[in-house]
């Protein structure tokens, strides 16, 4: 195994990475901006070097800071986490270069997964059903009439290299199409420098439900059920559970089946996230994530397998030390994504938190990184913990729930806690009754 393992991210998810190697008995190094000296993943670090000023260009995204912490500190392997590098295939490769391990999938699958219509070709290729749309980018205006004429209204002009919902266009009636094209297309050249586009069908009301993957270098690969991320703001998850309350056992084999099937056929390698839309029992693929997943803990509650260990070992070369059938999917479980931002206006509140006290108790889990002093920076996502909670049923879990968000107590700043104590409470959310745009709806007072 490793003997040392650099962890380039911070918060919650630095914290995350740091426990799974601890318990591998795996020494761990700290990489932090100057805005981060007194990060809680800083402070249990092994060693932690300091990689530049606050802002993430000058560190967390600084490659030649973090590999230069990487061999002064002789670690063997980085892990990226999830954001700031760990979708970026030239780092995989420069780390790769240094004689060290990247802990997560090769350098060309991230490549062709980060372009979106690459990805939807051989997805689509190896198995896995997608969004009707154009066969690949369509170049002109004329050609995306034609196209748009085969694919129907409404629908959607997306972005290639999208991300984050930019570049992406609603599009109701033929006539707004050419100003949908040229919106998109500057807006991805200004967001990702390529301005290619494809079209794909509009679906109103569809579930946003993804599936879990991981393989490793001996050709095994298993899927480790779904999530059901459907409750979103702006394209952004808020809450998370595992199992979906819309599939029933037999479309949850099938779906995992055919997504594990295609995944192999790409000789894929560690954790990967299929993303669907789920609409009138039907799935197509929107894109996949290379890389740890920030809701990946409700997998773990219902599987009991820690996911990042099992990253560690897979990048290390060893085999899965399961099959498909020793994954047993039990009870359920649901995280709420704790922002630092007023749970109305959704402004962000960074500052001092000035009290603190941790919800516990049987199920009850706080992925953060967040102390009582903590002063929560300007300058980054505003995510400071993940509550996830784990019951022998949807029903249990979801007292659990209530019971756990009502301990939680953040002083000194404001937080999104309040929100999930309503949603909590809403007999859609309770009875599973809610699709991509139900939160949005509901925000705006009209769910
Ligand atoms: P990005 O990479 O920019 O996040 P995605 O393709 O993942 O783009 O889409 C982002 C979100 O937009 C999805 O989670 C879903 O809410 C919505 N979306 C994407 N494609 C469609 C579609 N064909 N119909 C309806 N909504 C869609």
């Amino acid at each position: 195994m490793f003997d040392k393992v650099l962890i380039a991210n911070r918060g919650e998810i630095a914290l995350r990475i740091h426990r799974a190697c601890k318990e591998m008995g795996i020494s761990t190094v700290a990489v932090h901006s100057t805005a981060d000296a007194d990060a809680m993943h800083v402070r249990l670090a092994d060693e932690s070097v300091c990689i530049g000023p606050p802002p993430a260009a000058k560190s967390y995204l600084n490659i030649p800071a973090i590999i230069t912490a990487a061999e002064i500190t002789k670690a063997d392997a980085i892990h990226p986490g999830y954001g700031f590098l760990s979708e970026n295939a030239k780092f995989a490769e420069i780390v790769e270069q240094h004689k060290m391990t990247f802990i997560g999938p090769k350098a060309d699958h991230i490549k062709l997964m980060g372009d979106k219509i690459a990805a939807k070709k051989a997805v689509q290729k190896a198995g896995i059903p997608v969004v009707p749309g154009s066969d690949g980018g369509v170049s002109t205006d004329a050609e995306a009439k034609k196209v748009a004429k085969a694919v129907g209204y409404p629908l959607l002009v997306k972005a290639a290299a999208g991300g984050g919902g930019r570049g992406m266009k609603l599009v109701r009636q033929p006539e707004e199409l050419a100003d949908a094209l040229a919106a998109a297309r500057a807006e991805a050249r200004a967001a990702f420098g390529d301005e290619s586009v494809y079209l794909e069908r509009f679906l109103e009301r569809p579930r946003h439900i993804e599936i879990q993957i991981i393989a490793d270098s001996h050709g095994n690969v298993v899927h480790l059920g779904e999530r059901d991320c459907s409750l979103q703001r702006r394209h952004q998850k808020v809450l998370e559970e595992a199992p979906s309350p819309a599939l029933n056992a037999a479309e949850r084999m099938k779906i995992g089946k055919t997504t594990a099937d295609a995944i192999a056929k790409l000789g894929y390698l560690g954790l990967g996230t299929v993303e669907y839309l789920y609409e009138n029992g039907e799935f197509y693929f929107i894109e996949m994530n290379t890389r740890l997943q920030v809701e990946h803990p409700v997998t773990e509650m219902i599987t009991g397998l820690d996911l990042v260990r099992e990253q560690i070992r897979i990048a290390h070369g060893e085999p899965l030390p399961f099959t498909q059938e020793d994954v047993e999917l039990s009870g359920h479980s649901i995280e709420c994504r704790i922002n630092a931002e007023n749970p109305k206006t959704f402004a962000p509140s960074p500052g001092a938190i000035t009290s603190f006290h941790s919800p516990g108790g049987l199920g009850v889990r706080l992925d953060s990184a967040i102390y009582a002093g903590y002063k929560i920076p300007p300058y980054y996502d505003s995510l400071i913990g993940k509550l996830i909670v784990h019951g022998r049923d949807r029903n249990e879990c979801m007292m659990r729930l209530r019971r756990a968000l009502g301990e939680t107590v953040v002083g000194g700043i404001e937080t999104t806690i309040p929100l999930f104590q309503r949603l909590v409470t809403e007999p859609d959310v309770l009875n599973g009754e809610y699709h991509i745009n139900w939160l949005e709806a509901y925000l705006k007072g009209d769910a």
